[in-house]
């Protein structure tokens, strides 16, 4: 019998603590004030250099994230010129996430050498409201939508834990469903004080539910990914996530929060009989 297949997957934060977004579960969110790193965009050089380590860390999906809520044309082009170069240099697939973007912007990032794009619907559109304010539910799906007819992967997915009920995870499902995509992000909020939501509301039995349920909800999805919150939400108990369906997850560290220690982090999967997979595909 065949070793089930793990894909792993790096973000990195090129650009951190600077969105004037209102998101109550996001630490880079300026009005929270929370004690995170901020910095301006990285360099292209420095965001290559992070990406061959990626690659030599057996990472197949290299995401570069910037907190924004849209992608203007100053990062655009800062994107496609870093893509253009990077895509050179290390076969990975590579992944932007920079917030809500139009179709040309989109069809611009797959002409410069983006694989994919990452845009979370967060939860459910009838909770949104609830932990934003500054932009709307249906600007992110449009985006999503945008995304497939650019010829992008869609990545998307939500954040649990935020006070949202079973409907709504239901009806985000629902929708993460129709749009067909090709990876899964699952995120489980990682409350902090600065920030607005206080505690997350789910249990771990509830969360590996989750896990199950969109796995078996999202038959044609390749990539089942546990992102953000994996190891505060399950602790001693985070590599059971692949138990209920998950093949995938997030290696090195989040986008403001750390991660595990790499290395040790591939021993362990490795040591538990899975197998990491080297191509995307
Ligand atoms: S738009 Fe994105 S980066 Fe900005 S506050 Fe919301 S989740 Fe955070």
């Amino acid at each position: 019998m065949n070793k089930k297949d793990i894909y792993l997957c790096a973000i990195n934060n090129i650009q951190s603590g600077t969105c004037s977004e209102d998101c109550k579960f996001c630490t880079q969110a300026v009005i929270h004030k929370a004690d995170i790193k901020r910095y301006k965009l990285k360099s292209t050089s420095r965001i290559i250099k992070e990406a061959i380590a990626a690659k030599q860390n057996k990472a197949v999906g290299y995401c570069l994230v910037t907190s924004t809520a849209f992608l203007d044309e100053k990062l655009l082009r800062f994107f496609c010129q870093t893509a253009k170069q990077l895509k050179k240099i290390v076969d990975i697939n590579l992944i932007a996430c920079s917030g809500i973007a139009n179709l040309s912007q989109l069809k611009q990032l797959k002409k410069a050498g983006f694989d994919s794009y990452n845009h979370n619907i967060e939860t459910s559109e009838n909770y949104y409201t609830n932990i934003c304010t500054a932009h709307s539910w249906s600007k992110r799906y449009d985006t999503c939508i945008d995304i497939k007819k650019a010829g992008l992967k869609l990545c998307s997915g939500g954040i649990f834990g935020l006070g949202e009920n079973c409907q709504d995870r239901v009806d985000m499902v629902k929708v993460l469903k129709d749009l067909h995509i090709n990876s899964c992000a699952i995120n489980f909020y990682h409350p902090n004080d600065a920030l607005p939501i206080k505690r997350n509301n789910i249990s771990v039995d509830e969360a590996f539910d989750i896990i199950k349920y969109i796995k078996d909800e999202l038959k044609h999805t390749k990539k089942i990914m546990v992102a953000g919150g994996r190891e505060y939400m399950f602790a001693h108990k985070q590599y059971e996530v692949f138990k209920y369906g998950a093949n995938s997850i997030v290696i090195g560290d989040y986008l403001t929060t750390k991660g595990e220690q790499i290395t040790k982090e591939i021993q362990t999967i490795q040591n538990l009989g899975y197998n990491i997979k080297e191509v995307c595909d």
